[in-house]
């Protein structure tokens, strides 16, 4: 497997209770590399515009809300096979189900305010890193 970019977001939950440093440890710690990051409020407009995949979902206004709620931390990660890789230190979207170890398994809150996103595929990787960062701010 080649090099990998995905992205990456430290969500609210987490910003607010000062758990930035520790989660990107478990980046680190599996192997991918911060290859770009930034500090950042959304509106719940913007909020609304990165997640519009799930604009018919029920819990769509939730999600918006609470991604604009405080701010989060916009990461582009690096390594080998880094999509699948992120996906694995992140755990599954619901916290109870998530392997020990894992960002969501040891920090999580609830299935909303689940600490982290991550890219699910290298098509939505590639357009969410152009969303939130230039080609210049990608620094390997
Ligand atoms: P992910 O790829 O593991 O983040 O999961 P999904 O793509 O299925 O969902 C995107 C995000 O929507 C999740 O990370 C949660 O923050 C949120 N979400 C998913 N399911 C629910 C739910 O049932 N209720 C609420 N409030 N939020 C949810």
């Amino acid at each position: 497997m080649a090099l990998q970019r995905t992205f990456s977001i430290i969500k609210p939950d987490a910003t607010k209770r000062n758990l930035t440093g520790k989660i990107v440890a478990k980046f680190e710690e599996a192997g991918l590399r911060v290859v770009a990051s930034k500090r950042i409020h959304l509106s719940k407009a913007q909020a609304g515009e990165f997640y519009a995949v799930h604009a018919e979902r029920p819990f769509y206004d939730e999600l918006c809300e609470f991604m604009a709620s405080a701010p989060i931390v916009a990461q582009v990660l690096e390594g080998e096979d880094a999509i699948a890789k992120n996906r694995e230190v992140m755990g599954a979207t619901n916290p109870a189900d998530a392997a020990p170890g894992t960002i969501r398994a040891e920090f999580a809150e609830s299935v909303g305010e689940n600490s982290v996103h991550g890219s699910d595929a290298p098509e939505t990787a590639a357009v969410e890193i152009a969303y939130f960062f230039s080609g210049l701010e990608l620094v390997g």
